[in-house]
């Protein structure tokens, strides 16, 4: 069981995939502590992120899709407003988060994808890199796929940044260039609320990473709430939700999927169907990096 962070009335308590959730926690609780709302604070935590291209795998500098360039997918929601924005499939822009944001904020819809989430981005004045260059990567990623000596390029992670705030509100982002080699136009489960991210400003949220088909078949945030909804602490929840996906899935535990969760307590959970899952937590105004072994099959 994670040990129960400080209370959320000393500041922020937040929760965040992989070791670079470290750094975007603390971008997250520098932001906040300078008056910045809690997803004033998601925001600045996944954009620092999305400029690193951490792990290759969020923003721009993520990995490539089958055709040679990243597709790019994020999401954020901010509990107490019941407001949500979301990005999918989307090229060129160099932070998709606030794309999501925007979406949010300024449009009377809760996601966009591929050229309608670029024009929508770029009519908002977002920062863009030049996409006509996406003809010749294609070809040179084609003559790269061809040669037996070029490791193929797979692999994925997600940002997701969960946190509640000194309110007692809850908020939640994500930010990724999905699963590296997919096909040009699939979305992953980051984008689509209830499974790649849930945030009920009620009860809890939940954010997810791994293979993004794995969680979307599962709508598996909005069950891992609805877990903690019923009674659950966080880390059972998200225990529970990895048995409950590999105890019908063909792949059983193979899923290579790992879930965080955060209580309206700012209790936090993590579990992981198949590998080492480290991730970040933050709370009175420090953070750490912890892990957890894969889940114990039954
Ligand atoms: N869930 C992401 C996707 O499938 C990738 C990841 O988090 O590893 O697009």
């Amino acid at each position: 069981m994670q040990e129960t962070p400080e209370p959320a009335a000393s500041g922020p308590v937040m929760i965040a995939t992989w070791p670079f959730g470290k750094l975007a926690v603390d971008a997250a609780a520098e932001k906040v502590a300078a008056g910045g709302s809690g997803l004033d604070g998601i925001e600045e935590g996944i954009r620092l992120i999305e400029s690193l291209g951490s792990d290759g795998s969020v923003g721009l500098a993520g990995r490539p899709n089958a055709a040679g360039y990243p597709q790019l997918d994020a999401c954020i929601v901010e509990g107490p407003t019941r407001g949500a924005g979301s990005v999918g499939g989307m090229e060129g822009i160099v932070h998709p988060i606030t794309a999501a944001r925007r979406v949010m904020d300024s449009s009377r819809h809760v996601m966009l994808v591929g050229e309608g989430a670029r024009w929508f981005a770029l009519e908002q004045g977002l920062e863009t890199v030049d996409v006509s260059d996406l003809a010749a990567k294609k070809a040179a990623w084609v003559a790269r796929d061809r040669d037996p000596e070029e490791p193929a390029e797979k692999g994925h992670d997600t940002i997701t940044l969960l946190m509640l705030d000194g309110n007692g509100d809850l908020y939640g982002g994500c930010s990724t260039s999905g699963a590296g080699g997919k096909l040009p136009g699939r979305v992953g489960d980051s984008p689509i609320l209830g499974a790649g991210l849930f945030v009920d400003n009620e009860v809890g949220a939940a954010g997810a990473t791994g293979v993004g088909e794995n969680v979307m078949r599962y709508s598996a945030t909005t069950v891992i709430v609805e877990m903690m909804r019923q009674g659950m602490h966080p880390q059972e929840a998200c225990e529970a939700m990895v048995h409950r996906i590999a105890a019908v899935d063909p792949l059983g535990y193979q899923l290579d999927v790992c879930f965080i969760a955060i209580d309206k307590q700012g209790r936090t959970g993590a579990a992981a169907s198949n590998q080492r899952f480290p991730f970040a937590v933050g709370a009175g105004g420090r953070s750490e990096v912890r892990s957890v072994e894969a889940v114990e099959r039954p």
